[in-house]
């Protein structure tokens, strides 16, 4: 890569950012694609994503926004995207030849594209029980309704917060389950982790598969290094299961999109992030 004084620069911004698997990927992608461009990590404030978004926008970069600031990204943004607006989130921001802030919050075609490489079909039909109530349930929310499902029962630690995202997403088509007793011995074609349980190799699932009747498979959009405490659990119940790595590379390859206006080098991303495994 021959970074020059014409290099676009895209950032992830956020805090932590450590752990991230998007400099890789991006960076990969870039090299592959030939465009000329470099992918950086940096560990930002609250107070300072206003000034980074905007002054990288303007001067022809732009990046993605990770945890926490993903709401206030979709805040600071001139032009949102149906996705952010739906998600009230942006994760994916750029701007354009007038000096506008664009934003898109890609997780959410990331995760309708993941979905249909791990059932290798459509959705529509299924009947889900999602778990958590932050952004990632959110777009993941809005993926299964865009894809034609049509009801979603949805679980979350935080009765409320569960509530709320019903209220803002999905009306009629989310079932709130209060607790997750209240769905012991039901069948369920699909289980999607968007809790933040399993990010830490120590956590616990965040459900026990065997008190459901009947999984026909489970999505975890947690992703690490490690097996991740819901795959791990599944298989170990004799589900197909998948983590959040592929999810990772389809929204990285829409933010990729959004940046360059061409199509992503799917495949040599997930090279990209496949070598993070250690397991
Ligand atoms: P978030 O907005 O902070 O939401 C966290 C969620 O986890 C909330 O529903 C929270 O419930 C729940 N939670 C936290 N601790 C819990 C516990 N001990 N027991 C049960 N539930 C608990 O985070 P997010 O942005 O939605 O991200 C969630 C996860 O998805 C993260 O691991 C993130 O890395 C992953 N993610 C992956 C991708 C991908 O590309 N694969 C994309 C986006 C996000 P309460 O409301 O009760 O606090």
């Amino acid at each position: 890569m021959n970074v020059t004084a014409r290099t676009r620069v895209m950032t992830l911004l956020g805090d932590p950012v450590a752990h991230s698997g998007s400099p890789e990927l991006q960076n990969a992608a870039f090299r592959a694609a030939g465009v000329d461009g470099v992918y950086v990590a940096v560990r930002c404030g609250s107070e300072d994503l206003d000034g980074f978004v905007r002054g990288l926008a303007r001067a022809g970069g732009g990046g993605n926004v990770t945890l926490p600031h993903k709401e206030k990204a979709a805040s600071i943004l001139d032009v949102r995207s149906a996705a952010v607006r739906r998600t009230g989130a942006c994760n994916t921001f750029w701007g354009d030849a007038d000096g506008k802030v664009h934003g898109d919050n890609t997780d959410v075609e990331g995760f309708r594209r993941a979905l249909r490489v791990f059932l290798d079909d459509s959705p529509q039909g299924v009947r889900p029980l999602l778990l958590g109530a932050g952004g990632a349930a959110r777009a993941a929310l809005v993926g299964l309704l865009d894809e034609g499902v049509d009801t979603v029962f949805l679980h979350n630690r935080t009765l409320e917060r569960a509530r709320a995202v019903a209220r803002r997403i999905g009306g009629s088509k989310v079932r709130i389950v209060p607790t997750l007793r209240d769905v012991e011995g039901e069948d369920f074609d699909l289980v999607i982790n968007a809790t933040r349980l399993g990010l830490d190799p120590g956590d616990p699932p965040p459900l026990v598969l065997r008190r459901l009747n009947r999984v026909g498979a489970a999505m975890d959009m947690v992703y690490g290094s490690h097996t991740t405490a819901f795959v791990r659990s599944a298989e170990e119940a004799g589900v197909r299961a998948t983590d959040g790595l592929e999810m990772l590379v389809q929204q990285g390859a829409v933010s990729f999109e959004r940046w360059w206006g061409r199509e992503a080098p799917v495949d040599r991303m997930r090279e990209a992030v496949g070598a993070r495994r250690s397991d």
